[in-house]
């Protein structure tokens, strides 16, 4: 019997787009539930410039208006964001989901590769992005066909290029404001896909996440439902293109009318000086962000002490971490959050009453309205306390993967279960503990990264036969991705040659799917159908013993 969720499930709206339902309604909308006076918004620490929700209905009508009436936008259609954090971002986005178009996000810090292949892929009409980005999404935008007057800047100004506040001004002049879309008769809002967002999922390339109105609603209503009143201040530290960041601080503080105090760019310095001067009460971090606040001497610089609690996900974080929290800030509790893209974030997440730290190890408790079977190796579900992969249904699980029908139905079973590819267990009082992870995935920094990806990479090089990539542990990263690689015959597997492909991979993709080791070794284990056996090199990995 799969195991359900212990809370009260849900009210789900199916018939409301993300717009309606936070900009229109007249119950959720914090709009209708708030004076204008008490209305909280996107807040730029750096420059202080704020938009409250009022303003932000108000720019994001003008700004979709213009790209309807003057760029043509159509229902359906994707605008892709291409840039760090900063408060026109959610701006384009609301924008584009009130005219019916999709958002996609891509890591600010793409190469020209990269940022094609998400254009690509996400079928990208428009692309918007920052004077940092300019050069790649230029270049980009050229080889995906994007015309030059689709592209705009979120911040900044560069000459050649219109910016978003001159959508605002385009759309001001219009006589007529474009209505918003609504969901068309015969569907629910489960049908319509209003985000992108990349995954390699459980296996190969990265893939483009179907993510639909219905999806981010759900989340949003579930992990209200858990979410203490005093969070009142949101700080986004993650960025926007990944699935927490779209939801936890795009979405949900509007919902909640929680101010968002956004960093442009993340260093510690900026977010522990936005924690000391906003007096915030909660922190969302990934686990490399954690290593740092117990580490760094600079954190003792600040006065944090109206922290409460430290919110993790998107990857594991270690006991010893864990224990040093506990200890340094002894005021404060502890609760993270665990899901995928694939579950618009959460599965399981801390309700209050399991902030305690003798709770941190674990992912807390199943989601409202959601259910999760552990399925044994033995393809049968396993009962409190047995080890399996986590399957998980619920109004979170998404639509699928865009244009790729295989790769969906491997992920997405009959019955609607995601497969996660992590394995894990529930205990008697329904409290999950993840395991292991046994997909392909690598997390540097909490950030997915496909070995696939590298592996085609590296096979482009001409010394290399053959290659796999798994992630090994780091202390820093908390993961990094290890080549094992096979040299091309006469070609001797040397130093040289580490570096030689190190090098290689660091010039032609991000920074953070940097290759930090490379194994040579005499053949890639593999099955008959040659599928590499990613398992024999772990644990090969984890014997310490090395190849030729
Ligand atoms: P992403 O789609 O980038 O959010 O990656 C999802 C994967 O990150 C999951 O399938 C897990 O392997 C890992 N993950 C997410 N949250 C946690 C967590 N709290 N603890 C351990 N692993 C996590």
């Amino acid at each position: 019997m799969p195991f359900k969720s212990l809370q009260n499930d849900i009210l789900l709206p199916r018939d409301l787009t993300t717009w309606q339902w936070l900009f229109e309604h007249p119950t959720y909308s914090p709009l209708a539930r708030f004076p204008e006076a008490e209305l909280a918004g996107y807040h730029n620490a750096k420059t202080k410039e704020t938009l409250n929700w009022k303003q932000v209905k108000e720019v994001s009508t003008y700004v979709s208006t213009a790209l309807v009436k003057k760029y043509g936008l159509k229902v359906g259609e994707t605008v892709a964001l291409f840039s760090q954090n900063n408060i026109w971002y959610p701006i384009a986005m609301h924008a584009t989901l009130r005219v019916g178009g999709k958002v996609s996000g891509a890591s600010p810090a793409y190469n020209l590769d990269e940022m094609t292949y998400a254009l690509q892929k996400g079928e990208a009409k428009f692309l918007m992005t920052h004077p940092d980005s300019m050069e790649v999404a230029t270049a980009a935008a050229k080889k995906a066909g994007i015309p030059k007057e689709n592209l705009f800047l979120l911040e900044g100004e560069m000459k050649g290029y219109k910016t978003i506040k001159d959508l605002v001004e385009e759309g001001k002049k219009e006589s007529e404001q474009v209505p918003y879309y609504t969901i068309p008769k015969g569907k629910t809002n489960m049908d319509i896909c209003g985000f992108l967002s990349f995954s390699s999922g459980t296996t190969g390339l990265p893939k483009a996440v179907m993510i639909a109105h219905q999806n981010v609603i759900a989340q949003c209503l579930q992990v209200m439902q858990i979410t203490p009143s005093d969070h009142k201040k949101v700080l986004a530290v993650l960025p926007s293109f990944h699935i927490t960041g779209l939801v936890h601080a795009l979405h949900l503080p509007v919902l909640i009318n929680a101010t968002v105090v956004m960093l442009p760019a993340f260093t510690m310095e900026s977010m522990l000086e936005a924690t000391q001067e906003y007096q915030l009460r909660e922190l969302l971090l990934v686990p490399p962000i954690l290593i740092r606040m117990v580490r760094d001497p600079i954190v003792d610089k600040y006065d944090l002490s109206a922290l409460r609690r430290f919110s993790s996900g998107a990857a594991p974080l270690s006991e010893e971490i864990i224990q040093q929290l506990k200890k340094k800030f002894p005021q404060c509790g502890f609760k993270q959050g665990y899901g995928m893209t694939e579950s618009c974030s959460c599965i399981t997440a801390h309700p209050p009453s399991h902030y305690d730290f003798k709770y941190a190890h674990t992912v807390g408790t199943i989601c409202a309205s959601t259910t999760v079977k552990i399925m044994k190796e033995d393809g049968t579900e396993g009962g409190v306390g047995e080890p399996g992969e986590i399957w998980a249904k619920g109004p979170q699980v998404v639509m699928g993967y865009l244009n790729n029908d295989k790769a969906t139905k491997e992920t997405f079973d009959e019955e609607g279960y995601l497969h996660t590819g992590d394995q894990g267990s529930i205990d008697e009082h329904g409290v999950i503990t993840i395991l292991d992870r046994i997909k392909e995935m690598i997390k540097v920094k909490g950030i997915g990264v496909a070995p696939a990806e590298l592996e085609d990479l590296l096979l482009g090089h001409e010394k290399v036969e053959d290659v796999a990539v798994l992630g090994i542990q780091d202390d820093y990263s908390g993961e990094v991705p290890k080549a094992y690689i096979v040299p091309k015959p006469g070609t001797e597997g040397d130093d040289a040659l580490g570096r030689e492909l190190i090098k290689y991979v660091r010039d032609n993709r991000v920074r953070y799917k940097a290759v930090k080791e490379v194994e040579f070794i005499g053949e890639i284990p593999k099955s008959a159908s040659g599928k590499i056996l990613r398992r024999v090199l772990r644990d090969k990995q984890k014997s310490g013993e090395h190849g030729v």
